[in-house]
């Protein structure tokens, strides 16, 4: 499963922890999230999501899990 950025705010969606104030359990990959879901940071809708090459975003993902 892969890792989705916003392009509007880069939050990134990851299928691990999913989204589940907008109502995407925690294990749904991005392709299965409803079209109705937005981003909740931004509210940027899900079109504006592009899918995140691992070797991209190794290093600045990592400082977001530390938190
Ligand atoms: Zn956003």
């Amino acid at each position: 499963m892969d890792l989705h950025c916003c392009q509007e705010c880069s939050y990134y969606y990851d299928p691990q922890d999913g989204d589940p104030d907008g109502d995407v359990t925690p294990g749904t990959d991005f392709r299965k999230v409803s079209s109705e879901w937005c981003c909740p940071d931004c509210g940027a809708p899900k079109s504006a999501f592009k899918r995140v090459d691992e070797d991209e975003f190794d290093e600045e993902y990592d400082d977001d899990d530390d938190e």
